[in-house]
C-alpha cells in the first residue's frame, strides 16, 4: 500500500468518486466531510497525506491547513489541495502559500497519482534525513520554532527573450530572494558560477517533452543544482511532460494560468523546504564529523584513525602520493611525564598542553597527512607518500620543536615545557594483501609501539626508527 490518504470534501459523491480513483492507485483512503472531522481523523488515524478538495462548511481551506499543521506531530504532514480553476483569486493565493501541492481541476488520474506519490516520497525523504540528523521534530512549517529560513537564491531557466524577462520582473516584485535568469538552452556554465540556487524554476514553454526531461535529469545530477528544489511552469496542454517530470520526482508543477504572486508563493514554499533539507544534510554531516573528532583537541579520534591507516595500507588512501612506490610513515607519539603536568597544573592545565601539542602537530603536517589523538596523551600520525629519510626528518623536527616551545598556561606567569617520545615505522601499500595473514595496520601499530617504548627506555624526548618494514 503506497500510503493512507484522508480526503476532505463536504460532498459525499465527490468523496466517493475520488475514493474510487485513489483506490485504483492502491492508496488506502479515509474520508472527512467537514473541518472538525478532518482534524479529528488526522489526529486519530495519522494519515500519510491529506487531500482537501472543496470548501468545507464554516472554514476556508487555508484556515483548515493552518489548523492541521498546528496539530501535534503533524508539522510535516503533506497537504494537497485539489481545487477548481474558478476558486477566487485570494483563496487560491492563500492556499498556494500553505499547501504542498495546489492541483487545479480538471486533472487526469495519472497526474493526480503522480503528484500524491511525489508528496509522499518527499515526506519520506525528509523523515529519513531527520532521523539521520538526529532531529526529532521534522517539519517544513513547525509552528513552535520560528522559521530558520533566510533569503535564498532562485534560478529561472527560460528561453532567451521577453517571456523570461517578464517572468523575472513579475517574480521580483513578490520575492525577497535573489533571482537569476539563466538560458535554458545552455544553463550549465552559468549555474556553476555564483550562488548555489535553492530553487530552480523551469519555464519551458516551447521545449519538447524529451528535452525537458533531459534538462531536468541534468539538473538532478549536477553539483550546483542536485539539492535544489525544482518547479516547472508548463502550458496547460503539457500533461505528458508534467507526468514525466513528476515521475522523475520534480517537487512541484504548475500548469496553465498562474499569476506572479501565486508563483512567488510556490517558490517561497519550495525554498523553505529546500533550506530545511539543506539544514538537515548539514546536521548529518556535522554529526558524522563529530563522531570521528576528539572534542578536546579537534584532531581525529581512534574511530577515524584506525580505518584510515587500514585504507592507506590497502593503497586506497594517499595513493596519488606514491604510497605504493615510496611507502608511508606511521608514528606513535606520547607525551613525556605528562602526569607531572596534571599534578602540578591541574587537569585543565594538562588539557591546555594537549591542545597546544595538537596544534603543533597540525601545523607540522601536510594536508594529506592524518593526525589523531588515540589515547589520553598518545597520538597517531600517518604520512602517505614519504620516504624513510623524509619521515625521520619530520619526526625529529616535531620532537625538537615541541621540546623547544614554551607553552603559556592561563593564570601562570611562566610558560611550561613538555617533550614527546616518538616511535616511527615505515609501511608500503598493498603488502597486507600479498601476505596470507594480512593485518598490516596492526603489525605497523605494534612495531611503532615497540619503537615508542624504546624511545621511552632511552631517556624520552627522542625518536626511535624501527627500520624493519612491516609485512
Ligand atoms: P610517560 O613519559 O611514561 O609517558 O609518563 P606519563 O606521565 O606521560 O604517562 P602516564 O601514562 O603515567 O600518565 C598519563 C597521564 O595522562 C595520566 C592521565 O591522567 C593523563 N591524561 C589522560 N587523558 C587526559 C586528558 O584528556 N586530559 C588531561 N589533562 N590528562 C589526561
Ligand atoms: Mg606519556
Ligand atoms: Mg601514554
Amino acid at each position: 500500500m503506497p500510503g493512507k490518504i484522508l480526503i476532505a470534501d463536504p460532498v459525499a459523491t465527490n468523496r466517493i468518486v475520488l475514493k474510487v480513483r485513489l483506490s485504483a492507485g492502491h492508496f488506502e483512503v479515509t474520508q472527512a466531510s467537514d473541518a472538525a472531522e478532518t482534524l479529528r481523523r488526522t489526529r486519530e488515524e495519522s494519515p500519510d497525506l491529506v487531500l482537501l478538495t472543496g470548501g468545507l462548511a464554516g472554514e476556508s481551506l487555508a484556515t483548515l491547513v493552518d489548523a492541521l499543521r498546528a496539530l501535534p506531530g503533524q508539522a510535516d504532514l503533506p497537504i494537497a489541495a485539489l481545487v477548481s480553476d474558478r476558486l477566487p483569486e485570494a483563496e487560491r493565493r492563500a492556499l498556494a502559500t500553505r499547501v504542498d501541492a495546489l492541483i487545479i481541476r480538471p486533472t487526469s488520474d495519472a497526474i493526480l497519482m503522480a503528484r500524491l506519490r511525489g508528496l509522499l516520497s518527499q515526506r519520506n525523504c525528509l523523515r529519513d534525513l531527520s532521523l539521520q540528523a538526529g532531529d526529532g521534530a521534522p517539519g517544513f512549517a513547525e509552528p513552535a520554532a520560528p522559521p530558520l529560513h533566510h533569503p535564498g537564491h532562485v534560478a529561472i531557466l527560460a528561453p532567451q527573450g521577453a517571456p523570461g524577462q517578464m517572468l523575472l520582473r513579475g517574480l521580483a516584485r513578490h520575492l525577497r530572494h535573489t533571482l537569476r535568469l539563466v538560458d535554458a538552452a545552455a544553463p550549465f556554465p552559468a549555474l556553476n558560477t555564483g550562488p548555489r540556487p535553492d530553487v530552480v524554476l523551469l519555464y519551458l514553454p516551447d521545449m519538447g517533452d524529451r528535452a525537458a526531461r533531459e534538462l531536468f535529469a541534468e539538473l538532478r545530477t549536477a553539483r550546483a543544482t542536485r539539492h535544489a528544489a525544482a518547479l516547472a511552469l508548463l502550458d496547460s496542454g503539457a500533461e505528458e511532460t508534467a507526468l514525466h517530470l513528476l515521475e522523475a520526482r520534480i517537487e512541484d508543477v504548475l500548469m496553465g494560468r498562474t499569476d506572479a504572486r501565486e508563483l512567488a508563493a510556490r517558490c517561497d514554499r519550495l525554498l523553505s523546504q529546500s533550506q530545511t533539507l539543506d539544514q538537515l544534510r548539514r546536521q548529518t554531516r556535522d554529526g558524522i564529523r563529530a563522531s570521528v573528532t576528539d572534542p578536546l583537541t579537534g584532531l581525529y579520534n581512534r574511530r577515524f584513525a584506525l580505518p584510515f591507516l587500514e585504507r592507506v595500507c590497502k593503497g586506497q588512501e594517499g595513493a596519488g602520493r606514491g604510497t605504493m612506490e615510496t611507502g608511508f610513515a606511521v608514528m606513535l607519539a606520547d607525551l613525556d611525564f605528562f602526569k607531572n603536568i596534571n599534578d602540578k597544573f591541574g587537569h585543565s592545565g594538562g588539557d591546555q598542553v594537549l591542545r597546544h601539542v595538537a596544534d603543533h602537530f597540525r601545523r607540522c603536517l601536510r594536508d594529506c597527512d592524518m593526525v589523531a589523538r588515540i589515547g589520553g596523551e598518545e597520538f597517531l600520525l600517518v604520512c602517505p607518500g614519504v620516504a624513510a629519510d623524509e619521515a625521520r626528518q619530520t619526526a625529529d623536527r616535531i620532537c625538537r620543536q615541541i621540546a623547544d616551545t614554551a607553552i603559556p598556561l592561563t593564570g601562570l606567569p611562566q610558560p611550561v615545557h613538555i617533550t614527546v617520545s616518538i616511535g616511527l615505522v615505515m609501511g608500503r601499500a598493498g603488502r597486507g594483501e600479498l601476505s596470507p595473514t594480512g593485518g598490516q595496520a596492526e603489525k605497523l601499530l605494534a612495531q611503532a609501539d615497540a619503537a615508542l617504548y624504546a624511545s621511552k627506555s632511552h631517556g624520552r624526548n627522542t625518536v626511535t626508527y624501527q627500520p624493519r618494514s612491516a609485512a
